[in-house]
């Protein structure tokens, strides 16, 4: 089959002909209908995590499977062995013997992919496949951010949710926010045109970096910077909750007399396979604004490329036959 293959970290992606893979006992071999790019295949490509090489990335996938028909792709694979907390707990996002599709395992920048568990397997209903596949990582690390406020937010009188950073994962957590609660929520973002997106997806302000005002009871971290963090913290209200979920590496003192009494700073990775089953039923009673360019296996490299350049409005969607 076709593939996407990273043989050398730092080296540019191989496309090329890859062997085709075998099902797993109680798993699957799917067809990709569709993989998303996410922006942490770049740390990969670039060698930023451990794994073995080569591999082929992508864990972002919509695939067909023969009986199930199309399905969203459970991607955060665990250990899945007796006796670790994580996997036995459902949080295999956590867990520290981590197998993911797209690292560790072989992943969706192909034409078929083994699932190593049925339960992995989400159906889309009638969820488009190219516009779900980002729901796989972008989507459901979103929705597991919000996940986190809601207790907060909900015992709130007057809720008020601030999210930083208006790119892909910050459009769906501020989505999310509305469908979820009854918070009002401001967007924070150095661009322009993505405070304008944010306006058009139900925030209820937006702001540029600086002009934030007021204290909220939650705050939702999409970008991880210094200076992010640093608006985190001058704006949440005492109790309330900090969720950090962007990879930028920032780093802010944590003490008293550094933070506001008693708020709750925590980071968020990915999601739990139920939390992937509760956001597809969410996504498939509302409207999702999903913006995406369609590519095929052929435009991957060139695809990372743009994407190490921030040449890229929405997500790139591998959808594999494509041609460009
Ligand atoms: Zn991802
Ligand atoms: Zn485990």
């Amino acid at each position: 089959m076709r593939a996407v293959v990273l043989s050398a970290p730092g080296q540019p992606l191989e496309v090329r002909d890859a062997s085709e893979p075998t099902a797993p006992s109680g798993g699957s071999v799917v067809d990709v209908l569709a993989c998303g790019i996410c922006h942490s295949d770049l740390h990969a490509a670039a060698g930023d995590y451990p794994t073995t090489l080569p591999v082929i990335l992508g864990h972002e996938v919509a695939a067909m499977h023969p009986l199930l028909g199309p399905v969203l792709v459970y991607a955060c694979w665990g250990c899945r062995q007796p006796g670790c907390w994580a996997c036995e707990s459902g949080q295999e996002m956590i867990c520290p013997n981590a197998t993911e599709a797209g690292l560790f395992r072989d992943g969706g920048y192909a034409e078929r992919l083994a699932v190593p568990d049925d339960r992995y397997l989400v159906p889309l209903g009638n969820l488009d496949p190219a516009h779900a596949a980002p729901l796989a990582c972008g989507g459901l690390t979103a929705y597991r951010a919000v996940d986190h406020t809601l207790s907060t937010l909900h015992d709130a009188a007057s809720p008020r949710a601030l999210v930083i950073g208006a790119g892909g994962l910050g459009q769906f957590g501020l989505q999310w926010l509305k469908m979820r609660s009854d918070a009002a929520v401001t967007v924070v973002d150095a661009s322009a045109e993505k405070r304008e997106v944010a306006l058009q997806l139900g925030a209820d302000a937006v702001a540029a970096p600086g002009e934030v005002e007021g204290t909220f009871t939650a705050v939702i971290d999409f970008v991880g910077a210094e200076a992010t963090l640093v608006t985190a913290r001058d704006h949440v209200h005492r109790q309330g909750v900090v969720v950090v979920v962007g990879l930028y590496g920032g780093t802010i003192p944590f003490g008293f007399g550094t933070v506001p009494h008693e708020a709750r700073f925590m980071t968020s990775i990915w999601g739990s396979l139920d939390q992937m089953h509760d956001m597809v039923a969410l996504a498939q009673e509302h409207r999702l604004h999903s913006p995406i360019e369609v590519i095929g296996l052929d435009d991957v490299p060139a695809a990372h490329e743009r994407l190490h350049s921030g040449d890229v409005s929405g997500r790139f969607v591998i959808v594999p036959g494509v041609t460009a």
